[in-house]
């Protein structure tokens, strides 16, 4: 993929709402141009799973993105200088954290990952957590160890949340659960991120993977 096809990520300068779900997202919404269509949330573009690597580490800005099957650049508008600065990558969390491991030899790496872990942490609710990773166990017993509360803890992030926060998935309820999982098993047990790493447009992409999160979905349930 050349530069030109990377997948970019705005930081909005002023007020926006997602064009699909309708969310209201601020002065300082994070937001991807689609086509067609206008803005999108991440979560609505599928990049919510993403973590944000903040520019000026080149080494492990370069491991990073080997690493990541999606990547996505951040731009910000500069008033000043008229024009988008790159401010970092949006990276999958374990391209992340292989990357850091690499630059272990450096000290500054590790100070920073326990940062952002703490960072991302303290976005959680942790009791909700635990909770919505219970109820997925239970709903989908032959999902592998840990699984659930990857599941969980990317729906209750604060940032991407609909399906997390909803007031149904409050009450945890089954199908919000398993939109959860279905959102998850595309990330990691489909090819879904390549395609759209590769360009291909979200409906298209998730049309080419049904068939694989269904057979997933009939091996993790009872
Ligand atoms: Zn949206």
């Amino acid at each position: 993929m050349t530069q030109g096809d990377e997948l970019k990520v705005f930081i909005s300068t002023r007020e926006s709402a997602c064009d699909e779900c309708g969310e209201d997202l601020g002065p300082k919404a994070w937001i991807t141009l689609v086509e067609d269509k206008g803005a999108l949330c991440l979560s609505c573009a599928d990049l919510d799973h993403l973590v944000f690597l903040p520019s000026g580490d080149a080494a492990l800005t370069r491991r990073a993105r080997k690493h990541s099957t999606l990547v996505a650049v951040v731009l910000k508008w500069s008033r000043a200088r008229k024009r988008y600065e790159r401010q970092g990558l949006l990276v999958e969390l374990q391209a992340l954290e292989q990357a850091e491991m690499e630059c272990l030899a450096d000290s500054e790496a590790r100070s920073r990952r326990c940062d952002r872990e703490a960072g991302r942490r303290e976005g959680l609710d942790q009791q909700y957590v635990q909770c919505f990773a219970s109820r997925v166990r239970e709903l989908f017993p032959g999902c592998p160890a840990g699984r659930e509360i990857v599941t969980a803890e990317h729906a209750c992030l604060k940032y991407s949340g609909r399906v997390g926060r909803s007031s149904a998935a409050k009450d945890l309820d089954a199908q919000a659960v398993r939109l959860a999982v279905i959102a998850h098993i595309r990330h990691a047990e489909t090819k879904y991120d390549a395609l759209l790493a590769g360009g291909h447009e979200r409906r298209e992409a998730r049309a080419e993977i049904e068939d694989a999160v269904i057979r997933v979905l009939a091996k993790w349930e009872p």
